[in-house]
């Protein structure tokens, strides 16, 4: 059993399970090109990807804040799941006093929208500056694939049902005290996780920098075809697996099992349950 809560400084961090993602082999790159991506599936030897999808909910002296919100109802019954996480942590939506949100993709923000109502009726919502800026700013749109604009559309959404409790973030800045905004940029314009500093122990909740994390910590190479920018996110996974592990931080992601510290092994990384 993968550790599933952890205590740092005030708060008190629980993962919330959205559900699991799965999807085809092909949606899986590799830097150094096809072979290499082939000869490194054949060793991982599974048919498919599934990719788990989490959100965070902390307790704290400052209330409720969630890191990220899960998919909600709108990606099918396999997913959609963390309001009931939520509801058996003992959290009901009018508690949670802010939500910091990793990048504005439909796996981390659609749970912030009931329809056409937001979901969270006190929170606020604290947000990357540079993917705030940029998804929110339809001149960007033709500098985006057309299969990856979908953070266009969230992004007005938000705008719309959350207008005067939104707050962005500036990349190395302090989303709140004691949680700083690392930029993680590639997976999307302005992606980044939040470093949770305690007085003995940290912990980076890293978004997106890995996706599988088994396969892409043993080999940072592999990427998803869902990064905006495969080169920038590929910079941006070896340098936040390096630092994670030099600072023996405690990690976990909107797409990782349980808590874990990155310890290197090879030409990679491994991520070892905390
Ligand atoms: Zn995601």
């Amino acid at each position: 059993m993968i550790q599933q809560r952890c205590r740092i400084g005030a708060y008190e961090i629980s993962i919330l399970h959205d559900g699991v993602f799965e999807a085809p082999l092909d949606v899986l790159i590799h830097a150094d090109g096809e072979t290499a991506r082939d000869e490194a599936l054949a060793r991982w030897g599974k048919p498919k990807v599934s990719v788990v999808v989490n959100c965070f909910a902390l307790k704290g002296p400052d209330g409720i804040t969630l890191i990220d919100a899960g998919t909600g109802p709108s990606w099918g019954a396999a997913m959609g799941h963390a309001p009931a996480a939520m509801a058996a942590a003992g959290i009901a939506a009018g508690d949670v006093a802010r939500i910091l949100i990793t990048h504005l993709h439909g796996d981390h923000a659609l749970g912030l929208f009931d329809g056409d109502k937001p979901f969270f009726p006190n929170a606020e919502i604290i947000v990357p500056e540079a993917d705030f800026g940029f998804y929110g700013d339809e001149a960007n749109r033709a500098r985006v694939p057309e299969k990856k604009q979908g953070a266009f559309a969230i992004t007005a959404t938000l705008k719309k049902l959350y207008a005067g409790r939104i707050r962005s973030v500036p990349a190395g800045g302090e989303a709140r005290p004691g949680m700083t905004l690392i930029p993680l940029p590639g997976h999307t314009f302005g992606h980044g996780g939040y470093l949770i500093q305690g007085e003995d122990d940290s912990l980076l909740l890293w978004g997106d920098a890995l996706h599988l994390s088994d396969l892409q910590a043993s080999d940072p190479d592999i990427g998803f075809v869902y990064d905006l920018d495969a080169a920038t996110a590929l910079a941006s996974r070896r340098g936040i697996l390096e630092r994670a592990a030099h600072e023996n931080w405690l990690v976990s992601g909107g797409h990782v099992e349980g808590f874990r510290r990155v310890v290197r092994k090879g030409a990679g990384y491994e991520l070892q349950p905390a």
